[in-house]
């Protein structure tokens, strides 16, 4: 029987909705489905811990995968903060930074999605631009009401570079996806590669070459991949890659 790698899925900061407003840690229930239909055993990992029990945690995961979000602060590439930046949870940009870092330096399996993609090329030296609308003329609109609209939306295509492992894990060269995002990476840092943009040029996906699985893609496939069989195979692909070991 094949054992189920363990995956770690970073969550986020919030608050209960009722008085007195106890801090808690969440994640979108979408992402530990889709880690465990892809195969894997996902586990929710808490931002606020010492870097030391990220450690240990790290050391005994199988691969890694750093989920959707707010904004980073940008004063981690050296911005000062545009008028439209959301909120900021630095102790959550100071996790996933080092969880990020310690992944590329291990070599160990990383599904990075929609902020995770903007973590990982903080992480490793680019950076970002803050606001899609009001920096980019002439963009696609990437970002939608929520409460109007279902997670699960097309809202545009995107193109992907042959011979990537990520056409590789999908299984075609051009994908139609969803989109949450106000942010976009702009400078890359150099060891990713983008490997997929949206019609107007922005970045959604990147990878590193010549590493087992280091994948950070700007939608959301956890939305999509029972309805979409190239989402499901992403989540596949990923798992496998976290299997190698076990
Ligand atoms: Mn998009």
């Amino acid at each position: 029987m094949n054992k189920r790698p363990l995956i770690g899925i970073t969550a986020f900061e919030t608050t209960h909705r009722q008085p007195p407003h106890t801090p808690l840690y969440a994640l979108g229930q979408r992402y530990a489905h889709a880690v465990e239909t892809g195969g894997g055993a996902g586990i929710i990992l808490a931002p606020g811990l010492s870097d030391e029990s990220l450690r240990e945690i790290f050391a005994r995961l199988d691969g890694l995968l750093l989920s959707g979000g707010g904004d980073i602060d940008p004063a981690r590439y050296g911005e000062s903060p545009h008028p439209a930046l959301g909120t900021i949870s630095p102790a959550r940009d100071h996790a996933e930074v080092l969880l990020a870092q310690w992944a590329v330096q291990a070599d160990k399996p990383l599904l990075c999605i929609c902020r995770g993609i903007q973590v990982l090329n903080v992480a490793l030296g680019g950076s970002l631009i803050q606001d899609i609308p009001g920096q980019v003329a002439g963009a696609l609109q990437h970002n939608f009401d929520s409460v109007r609209v279902p997670h699960e939306q097309i809202a545009h295509p995107v193109e992907i570079e042959p011979g990537s492992r990520l056409a590789d894990a999908l299984g075609t060269l051009t994908a139609q996806v969803n989109s949450w995002h106000h942010q976009a990476l702009a400078r890359v840092a150099s060891p990713l590669h983008v490997v997929a943009r949206a019609p107007d040029g922005i970045i959604e996906a990147v990878e590193i070459p010549h590493q087992r699985f280091i994948v950070g893609v700007q939608w959301h496939p956890e939305w999509l991949y029972d309805t979409q069989p190239e989402m499901l195979r992403l989540f596949q692909t990923f798992v496998r890659a976290a299997s190698a070991n076990l």
